[in-house]
């Protein structure tokens, strides 16, 4: 007999359905999907109740933790979707320098914890985005060019799965499962309720150097930082972006970059960053901010205001490469025509292959990684901006070697996110842990070669 739900449950058609159906995904874009079922899990026991429910009434299940999916993954009409964003609990073992974390926990608020302990696990960029859908897509979090994807700090996951039964997946046990867990992301098949991570010594310094070219350098200024990518030390994570900004009073888009350095000393730091002075363009800067003393969380503060209002309805789209930048430039020139006013923006974000990945699901990256993101106000314009993102992305295939879960756009174009290899690994654990697919799949995958 299926167990009692401690959480709320709401029926579409409940009071209260619609509100909390709108309100599980992060901007004001919720797509037109109506699960049949709502369930706010107060507790592990709800989770395998959940199942349970969805096992009596003949549903599939969808999990929702931040319900930061841009395309809204979580949400799949005629489902039940189990919302474990009450699941919060943090412990920190700062001898052994590991942690337990539930996925409703805000990515901001564990390296807010850690960072008051003298500790760093390279959480993401956004202040809203909850560790269960980042860590099972991979992750890139501040300081990832040095610790790699950040589910390469994951060491443990303890998952509800389709038959309603805890486990705890590692390296030695349901090793298979663990595997997956690393990477699979929305097509990740049970119900993460606790991660295992490894910790890090926080750094001592912070260091950012930001500066703003006009428009009308953008070329020169993305050649030169293509040029000097290779030869960043992994210390330093560098943002470029591109976006409309009135307030700079230029026609176009302008080039924001955001170089930060993490390091032991503040003269290792300054020496990190000194080569953007070296930039040819430096002069033309509009704005430049040399060295600033700064956190992680302050950065993800500003960034989060800045680029990623909620009120706004969003769509993304992504792609990996190692082209250089002659070859990039015909897909660039595309993409800055016409871009939409802010906060849309592209990202230019340098990536690097070390240190060595272990065996995991998440296994497709490259050198560069530049991804597309647009934001407007009114659902009849929806279309319209569906169309920029995912045609001008398109028109750069020529260039990609893969895309990156965490700004999937796989409802409208499901391009390879693992490698073939990895995606039938993924089919066949589905096929041992979840054999009557209980569990949604991604929106949209590749063909298999
Ligand atoms: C503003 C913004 C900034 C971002 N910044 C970054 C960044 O810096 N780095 C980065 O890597 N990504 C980033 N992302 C992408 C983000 O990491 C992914 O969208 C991620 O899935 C969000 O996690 P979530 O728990 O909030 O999402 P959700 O939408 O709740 O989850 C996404 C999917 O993951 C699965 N899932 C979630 N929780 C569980 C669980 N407990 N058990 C089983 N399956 C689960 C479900 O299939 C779900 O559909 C950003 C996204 C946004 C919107």
């Amino acid at each position: 007999m299926t167990r009692r739900i401690e959480g709320r449950v709401l029926r579409r058609g409940d009071r209260g359905y619609e509100a909390t159906r709108r309100a599980a995904t992060w901007h004001a874009g919720t797509p037109d999907r109506f699960p049949a079922v709502i369930v706010q899990a107060s507790s592990t026991d709800d989770v395998v109740a959940a199942v349970g429910l969805a096992h009596d009434e003949g549903l599939k299940m969808a999990v929702r933790s931040g319900g930061h999916s841009w395309a809204g993954s979580h949400l799949r009409d005629a489902t039940l979707l189990l919302d474990v964003s009450g699941l919060r609990e943090v412990f920190i073992d700062a001898e052994q320098m590991s942690a337990t974390a539930q996925p409703g926990l805000l990515g901001s608020e564990l390296g807010e914890a850690l960072r008051q302990r003298g500790l760093f696990f390279p959480v993401g960029h956004c202040r809203t985005v909850c560790i269960g859908g980042y860590l099972l897509q991979g992750g890139f979090g501040w300081r990832s060019r040095e610790f790699g994807p950040s589910c390469m700090s994951v060491t443990a996951v303890e998952v509800v799965t389709a038959g309603g039964e805890l486990v705890c997946a590692d390296q030695t046990h349901h090793s298979d499962l663990f595997w997956a867990a690393r990477g699979a992301g929305p097509g990740f098949f049970g119900v993460v309720t606790r991660f295992h991570l490894r910790l890090y010594p926080l750094q001592r310094v912070t260091l950012e150097s930001s500066y703003r070219y006009p428009p009308a350098v953008w070329e020169e200024y993305f050649r030169w930082s293509r040029s000097i990518e290779a030869e960043l030390p992994a210390q330093v994570e560098l943002w470029n972006l591109l976006y409309r900004d009135e307030t700079a009073g230029t026609d176009g888009p302008i080039v924001s970059v955001s170089a930060t350095a993490f390091t032991d000393t503040e003269a290792e730091a300054r020496e990190a960053l000194a080569i953007f002075e070296t930039c040819p363009v430096r002069q033309k800067a509009l704005v430049a901010a040399l060295n600033e003393p700064t956190t992680t969380s302050e950065l993800t503060r500003v960034g989060s205001l800045l680029h990623y209002p909620p009120a706004k309805r969003f769509i993304a789209d992504n792609m990996w490469t190692h082209a250089g930048f002659d070859e990039l430039l015909p897909g660039l020139r595309a993409i800055r025509q016409d871009f939409p006013p802010a906060p849309s923006h592209l990202v230019w974000m340098p990536w690097t292959l070390t240190p060595q990945r272990p065996s995991m699901a998440y296994s497709v990256e490259d050198e560069l990684y530049i991804a597309l993101y647009t934001a407007w106000d009114h659902k009849a314009d929806d279309e319209i901006y569906r169309r920029f993102v995912t045609e001008r992305m398109r028109a750069m295939e020529y260039v990609e070697t893969g895309i990156q879960l965490a700004d999937e756009n796989l409802i409208n174009r499901p391009r390879r996110f693992v490698t073939d290899d990895h995606l039938r690994r993924l089919d066949e654990i589905r096929a041992i842990y979840d054999p009557g697919e209980l569990f949604v799949s991604w929106l949209g995958r590749p063909d298999l070669d």
